[in-house]
Parts: C-alpha cells; sequence; structure tokens
C-alpha cells in the first residue's frame, strides 16, 4: 500500500512494497530491494515549487508460497512476461509494477535508476505528459496540472517515456524530476481515493486484471 500525508505544504510518502520473482531467472531479491529503496526515495524528494517532499519506502523481498500476502498490497515482481518485452510495465493508479527479467541487472547497478521511479509514477496517477509517439507535445488525456509543462521541463521529466528524453539529448538517469503540478497531482488523486485500486487480485495474483501504462 502507500500511504500520504500533508501538513500544510509538507507531503510525505510512504511505500510498503514487497517483491517478489516470478521469473524463472536467478535474481538476488535483498540486492534489488536495496536498489529501488534507494531509487525511489532519491527521487520523490526536495522542493517542488511550494512543495516539500519527502519519502520512506520499505521493500520487503517474498517468496512463491507467500502469493496469498499479495493480496492488497503494492508489489513489484519480476517476470519474463511485460508487454512488447518493454523494460517495465505499471498499473495506473493500482498495485503492480512489473519489472522485465532482462533488465533487472541494469536497475541493480544504477545504470538505470529511472524505470522504478516512472512505473511508481504510474502507480500514484501520473500520465506521460506528451502525447503517444509525437516529440514537444501536450497529451491531451492527462491532468490539466500535467499538461501545462513547458517543452524545456519535459525534457529532464520523470514521466516523459525514454524515447522522449533521449529524443531530447538527455541522459535518462538524468531525466528524474517532478513538477510541482505532478506533486500537487499525487496528492489529490490520494486524497480522492483514486489511488491503491487493487482491482480483481483477490482472486489472486495469476488473474490480476492488467490496465497498465508503459
Ligand atoms: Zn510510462
Amino acid at each position: 500500500m502507500l500511504f500520504l500525508t500533508r501538513k500544510e505544504n509538507s507531503i510525505h510518502l510512504y511505500f510498503e512494497i514487497l517483491l517478489i520473482n516470478k521469473s524463472a531467472g536467478n535474481v538476488n531479491l535483498f540486492i534489488l530491494a536495496a536498489a529501488i529503496k534507494k531509487q525511489i526515495e532519491a527521487v520523490y524528494k526536495g522542493k517542488f515549487g511550494r512543495f516539500e517532499l519527502t519519502t520512506v519506502v520499505t521493500v520487503k523481498p517474498i517468496y512463491k508460497h507467500q502469493l496469498k500476502m499479495l493480496h492488497n498490497k503494492l508489489v513489484i515482481a519480476v517476470s519474463e512476461y511485460v508487454t512488447n518485452d518493454n523494460i517495465a510495465e505499471a498499473d495506473f493508479g493500482g498495485l503492480l509494477i512489473k519489472l522485465n527479467l532482462k533488465y533487472i541487472e541494469s536497475i541493480i547497478s544504477g545504470n538505470n535508476k529511472r524505470t522504478v521511479p516512472h512505473e511508481l509514477g504510474h502507480i500514484l496517477g501520473l500520465d506521460h505528459p506528451h502525447a503517444n509517439a509525437a516529440f514537444e507535445s501536450v497529451n491531451l488525456k492527462a491532468s490539466l496540472l500535467e499538461q501545462v509543462m513547458s517543452n524545456e521541463e519535459r525534457t529532464t521529466n520523470l514521466m516523459c517515456q525514454g524515447w522522449y528524453v533521449q529524443k531530447a539529448g538527455i541522459e535518462l538517469n538524468s531525466a528524474l524530476n517532478l513538477t510541482e503540478g505532478q506533486v500537487k497531482l499525487i496528492y489529490e488523486n490520494y486524497n480522492s481515493k483514486k489511488l491503491n485500486r487493487n482491482y480483481n487480485i483477490v482472486k489472486g495474483f495469476f488473474n490480476y486484471k492488467w490496465v497498465g501504462k508503459i
């Protein structure tokens, strides 16, 4: 689950994440858990316009016989089956992030510090600020708080897709920024109960209704 508290303009996020390896690959979940915690806490922290954001993450590795524990929890699953073989995908406003087994090493090494915080942005109800496959565009389906971003802000924004950032000539690990509007939107989404949506996970992890964003 994720929790948010706000006192005036100080916002605190708390994520309790369960980490599971659903792939056939060998993954050291303790090392991966440490990388995930560090990468999220580094990005969701600091001053964003009038907001001061702090974040604490706990990541607990779990094993396959403990699947029942996943109900109603925020889960990161290592998987061999990610849509279009992308690096990862996330359930918009939901509780599941899938990481592609092929890219786990790059996340552990820190060569890729962006994917986990980006997918978590979708969990927090943040959309891509740009339109699909269109450079220097606005995503008209996104919240107005996300649409107001300038072309320059978009080049280093966490929620732009990787190809967008690379087209702007920016290193992926340098595009980790959030705007004041995005932080406000996280608060509004949480406050209006649009987050922590668990869909059909009650029927078991394997029947999870996937409504993901990449
Ligand atoms: Zn995305």
